[in-house]
């Protein structure tokens, strides 16, 4: 059967504010949807055809707003750069072996610039919407660090060697016309690189509903590799690797992880205890698979 890629909306008219559903999957356009769990309100389905995890409910960019301005990931402060430089100087690696010579690169979603702080002697570019991390990342970067969203990031054509989304990609509100504009902006054989929760995991099959990642609005999309592979081939790019790489964790973090922003859960309470202490601070190595990051080309 041929798949009705019209536009449906359901409206759930018993919701405190009209609610629109997808009724296809945004990827596959398959109407095969099965609701899993009910998170912060939103509603977590699978689709039937290609097996993506996603929020069903339509998010507004002014509700995501709203969220994020009173959302903030408290395990994630200056003081995790080191956690988080232990991934960013594997990847660095990663990308040298691949570009022996220097090239551009865009961090999408930059932060305050730690990755491309261990991109030594590459162009840097980097967008960030929060204005503070990004006015940090220009500090040491330069003029190549834009504030805002990649949607308004000025369109460069065939600039890049590398375009690199780290924790971002399942932030998308819509995901593919993303995967355009990187497509549109890196050279021929130039490389993007996604890193993003994996939703097919053990701890993640092991945890369902009780998974750390599943955050909804801020992460809106669940992936694994066949997913993920799906979304870069609709977007135009050829997959070339997929890896598992570990991170660096403080003992404190898991239980904020844990706790999933829900101040009035035990683990959020015994995270706040840990905080600050020397057991909390505590950093150790951690390989779940629970992270993938894919590497993907954009075809001469
Ligand atoms: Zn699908």
């Amino acid at each position: 059967m041929v798949p009705d890629r019209s536009p449906k909306i359901d409206v759930d008219v018993n919701a405190y504010r009209p609610t629109q559903m997808y009724s296809c999957c945004p990827l596959c356009a398959s109407d095969n949807l099965r609701n899993l769990w009910q998170i912060n309100g939103y509603n977590i389905a699978r689709c039937g055809g290609c097996s993506l995890v996603f929020v069903r409910d339509k998010v507004t960019a002014e509700e995501l707003a709203a969220h994020y301005a009173v959302s903030r990931d408290e395990a994630y402060d200056d003081t995790n750069a080191e956690c988080l430089n232990y991934y960013y100087q594997l990847l660095g690696d990663l990308l040298r072996r691949r570009f022996p010579q220097p090239g551009r690169i865009l961090d999408v979603g930059c932060s305050r610039g730690w990755f491309l702080d261990v991109m030594n002697g590459w162009e840097c570019h980097g967008n960030e919407i929060v204005p503070a991390d990004a006015a940090a990342a220009r500090e040491r970067h330069g003029e190549g660090i834009f504030t805002g969203s990649l949607e308004d990031y000025p369109r460069r054509e065939n600039y890049f060697d590398v375009i690199t989304m780290q924790d971002v990609f399942d932030h998308f509100r819509d995901p593919l016309p993303a995967l355009e504009k990187c497509r549109h902006m890196l050279r021929a054989g130039g490389l993007v690189v996604i890193k993003v929760h994996n939703i097919s995991c053990l701890y993640a099959k092991l945890t369902g509903s009780h998974f750390y990642a599943l955050v909804p609005p801020s992460h809106l999309f669940y992936y694994d590799r066949r997913t993920l592979t799906r979304a870069l081939s609709e977007g135009g790019f050829q997959v070339v690797d997929s890896k598992f790489i570990g991170h660096l964790l403080k003992v404190k973090t898991v239980f904020w992880r844990l706790s999933r922003g829900n101040t009035s859960s035990l683990t959020y309470r015994i995270y706040k205890l840990l905080d600050g202490t020397g057991l909390g601070e505590l950093k150790f190595r951690k390989n779940l698979h629970d992270i993938i990051t894919v590497l993907a080309v954009k075809p001469a």
